[in-house]
């Protein structure tokens, strides 16, 4: 079909509690429904994608961004769209949690809204059938999908590239790296900040069939260890996210004792994990989903914090929990669907999957 092609990028920001940024729009064809902020390119510029989205960032939403402060999560292009044109869509994460609500605009007024609501708002069709499940399991990695709109107007979709998890040293924001202006509504240093590298890796663990936990030490707001959990792919009970940061960070500091150093990680640490980390002195432990029935960082029990025990760490609770909690309910989720289409073959020790936390740690299957 001969018809024009229109190029756009779409922007999903997040504010430290991991709530979307997302714009009720106020004009036709779109009136009413909820949706990322973006725009359109300015093709006859020659305006490069990211431009685009740093242009349209501070146009509809006043944020200062560099480049680096975006990731392309992917690229969507769908032919033949309402039979007008065929349309080309990058869409972009902002990497730096956002500080604060953009004022409305002529475009519709802005919300952050906990993933958890999603399902329930207006949302264009093909957001909430095709884009959004994408962007979620390619957060820190990259798709590209087409949808091939037929003439009673749905689309045929297919996914032509997808990366769910995120290379282990890609680059994102450098720690230290401060937003400047009176008008910097970014941050690298805080505790969300280095939740979402631990975000990170509980991705690349998703898309190795891993339960999702990621884990990364920082010491003077610097990282310098990350893992995902590596149970099933090592075949290795112990192979815990919290367990392998805390030996590649041991390497890094070239001291057992990582006294000076915080532990982010996206579950709270089993009380495996827990024994490592007093053992090593960890300073803080922040962490994201709470786990009551095996937690022992005060869900079921509380190691790091034990009387006896020579050492005790000060533990930040709840930190991005939303989104961590998000992760490990879609990871059991999918799990079940697979059992259900026998894909999983199934186990007769194997005990129910539950959208909660396992009481042994990282993963679904007890001890
Ligand atoms: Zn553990």
């Amino acid at each position: 079909m001969q018809l024009p092609y229109k190029v756009a990028t779409l922007i999903y920001g997040f504010n430290k509690a991991g709530d979307v940024l997302l714009l009720e729009r106020a004009l036709e064809p779109n009136k009413g429904l909820w949706s990322p902020f973006g725009g359109k390119l300015h093709v006859a510029e020659g305006e490069s994608p990211h431009a685009c989205a740093i242009r349209e960032a501070r146009e509809e939403a006043g944020l200062d961004l560099a480049p680096s402060d975006l990731h392309l999560v992917g690229v969507v292009s769908e032919s033949g769209y309402q039979g007008t044109a065929h349309w080309l869509m990058f869409l972009f994460e902002v990497l730096p949690p956002l500080r604060e609500l953009p004022p409305a605009h002529r475009e519709g007024r802005f919300a952050f809204v906990p993933l958890a609501r999603l399902p329930e708002l207006p949302l264009p069709s093909t957001d909430r059938e095709q884009i959004w499940p994408l962007f979620f399991a390619h957060r820190g990695g990259f798709f590209a999908a087409h949808g091939a709109c037929r003439d009673d107007g749905a689309a045929e979709w297919s996914v032509l590239e997808s990366r769910p998890s995120h290379e282990p040293d890609a680059p994102g924001p450098s720690p230290g790296h401060e937003a400047a202006g009176p008008h910097a509504v970014i941050d690298r240093v805080s505790d969300e900040f280095f939740m979402g590298e631990a975000l990170r890796q509980a991705v690349r663990a998703h898309a190795a069939d891993e339960v999702p936990v990621g884990c990364v030490i920082t010491r003077g707001n610097r990282v310098i260890a990350r893992a995902s959990n590596q149970v099933e792919v090592l075949q290795d009970a112990t192979a815990h996210a919290e367990m392998l940061a805390i030996s590649q960070a041991q390497q890094v500091v070239g001291d057992w004792r990582l006294g000076q150093c915080t532990l982010y990680v996206t579950k709270e640490p089993c009380p495996m994990c827990a024994g490592a980390i007093v053992h090593a002195r960890l300073q803080r432990v922040v962490f994201g989903a709470h786990d009551p029935k095996g937690g022992a960082a005060g869900g079921a029990m509380n190691l790091l914090q034990f009387p006896t025990l020579n050492h005790r760490c000060a533990i930040t609770p709840g930190v991005r929990e939303p989104e961590c909690r998000h992760l490990l309910r879609s990871f059991f989720k999918e799990q079940r669907a697979r059992k259900q289409q026998g894909r999983v073959e199934p186990c007769e020790t194997t005990p129910p999957v539950t959208d909660e936390p396992t009481r042994n740690g990282d993963g679904p299957r007890p001890d």
